[in-house]
């Protein structure tokens, strides 16, 4: 016996506009803009939105695009996809390959729009069975984690309706047509550190007139390993990442500053706070123990949230999916390390339910190495990576289940 909403969800998607959903895709896929920068890309939401009969507004929170349509009573349900592409080269070799050099919708935000439009277009389309109010936003800079505050410092909720609800999804590796949903914690903390190490530059030849900022910078890369391995318990998950290291111009000049930046993630504010401590503790130290001229300088930078599914939320829509999809595509990955700023759309205590869509198409899923699930999810290419290609399979896909999440929020019983 499937519930309203989900005999709805297909019913309202039964005659989805594929191929125009596809070029849609096909389209944002080739024309990627970096974050704050989504000019075009919200441009074609905008459009799509308005041609669907919503009020819309661009230019919320820099290039942030909202969506609006009044249904009668009943509650607010906010949409949401993010819009930015990464500075990365794209390898995928795809005919609709990206033709912006150095830049890639490599995180699968072009899919996320296009899932969003498709599922504003089918919900328009099948207002006569559902009442409320849906509120379909397209989130500019979800990657540099300023995108969701920046449209409601904007006046996201003064200026239109405030949600009840939230719902988000993402494109992620595995096999294509599943969906993970986690009644609690889905993704971590991230917290951006910089540290600048300063040295006493000189020549090459002579380091016994200099500090080397280069060696502490290495020794500094290899003790921040004992962060997470020594310092943090075995119960609590957290990752420590040197993503960037930088000095010196020259064979034979030894610079006078060194440069490394870190990535934290962490589920909880007291490993976070721990973690911190013991960066500034060891940098402070490694440049005690090397003499330089001066402390080194550590910032904290940008962060995300952690990511907290309402449970009653997230276990409704993942309901709904299953009776769409069948109970066998949804599965609980539990807690990952990645983060998103999602959940800074959602004001104070109102709840929201994120999850993912697998997209790995089904021929790279096969073909790559091993035999258990985590050994192939390791092998094929995920998000942020330049062969990041997920199947236009899951065009249609991804459509129904932000469509059917949201009737299951509105749906007429
Ligand atoms: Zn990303
Ligand atoms: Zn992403």
């Amino acid at each position: 016996m499937t519930s309203a909403a989900a005999r709805l969800a297909l019913d309202l998607t039964a005659d989805l506009p594929v191929t125009s959903l596809e070029e849609c895709y096909r389209d944002l896929h080739r024309h990627p803009e970096l974050s704050s920068r989504e000019y075009r890309t919200a441009g074609k939401l905008a459009g799509r939105l308005r041609d669907a009969g919503y009020e819309t507004a661009e230019g919320v929170g820099g290039t942030g695009v909202v969506g609006v349509l009044r249904n009668g009573d009943g509650p607010v349900v906010l949409l949401r996809a993010d819009m930015d592409a990464l500075p990365v080269a794209e390898e995928t070799g795809l005919p609709y390959a990206s033709e912006v050099p150095g830049v890639m919708h490599a995180c699968g935000h072009d899919l996320h729009v296009t899932w969003l439009a498709g599922a504003a277009g089918a919900l328009a389309a099948g207002r006569d069975t559902w009442s409320g109010t849906l509120l379909v936003v397209g989130q500019p800079a979800e990657e540099t984690g300023r995108g969701a505050r920046a449209m409601v410092a904007d006046g996201l909720y003064e200026r239109f309706p405030r949600p009840d609800v939230l719902l988000g999804q993402h494109a992620a590796p595995g096999p294509a047509g599943l969906y993970a949903h986690s009644p609690g914690l889905i993704l971590s903390a991230s917290t951006d550190v910089d540290i600048v190490i300063h040295g006493k530059g000189g020549h090459g030849s002579r380091p016994e007139s200099t500090v080397d900022p280069v060696v502490t910078a290495a020794y500094l890369v290899t003790r921040l390993q004992t962060v997470v391995s020594r310092e943090i318990a075995a119960r609590d998950s957290a990752v420590l990442t040197v993503g960037r290291i930088e000095a010196g111009t020259l064979h034979n000049v030894i610079p006078s500053k060194a440069r490394i930046a870190l990535s934290l993630r962490t589920q909880s504010p007291s490993v976070r706070e721990r973690m911190i401590a013991a960066i500034r503790r060891i940098a402070e130290g490694e440049c005690l123990a090397a003499g330089c001229p001066r402390e080194p300088e550590v910032t904290v930078g940008a962060d995300f949230p952690v990511t907290v599914n309402d449970a009653a939320t997230d276990r409704r829509v993942a309901a709904v999916h299953g009776e769409v999809f069948g109970t066998d595509t949804v599965f609980d990955p539990g807690p990952a390390m990645g983060s998103e700023d999602f959940p800074h759309l959602a004001p104070d205590g109102v709840p929201y339910a994120y999850w993912f869509v697998t997209s790995t198409p089904a021929e790279v899923w096969e073909a790559a190495p091993g035999a258990e699930l985590m050994e192939k999810f390791a092998a094929v290419p995920s998000n942020h990576s330049p062969r990041f290609a997920p199947d236009l399979s899951t065009v249609a896909p991804g459509v129904r289940t932000l469509a059917s999440g949201t009737l299951a929020c509105l749906a007429k019983s």
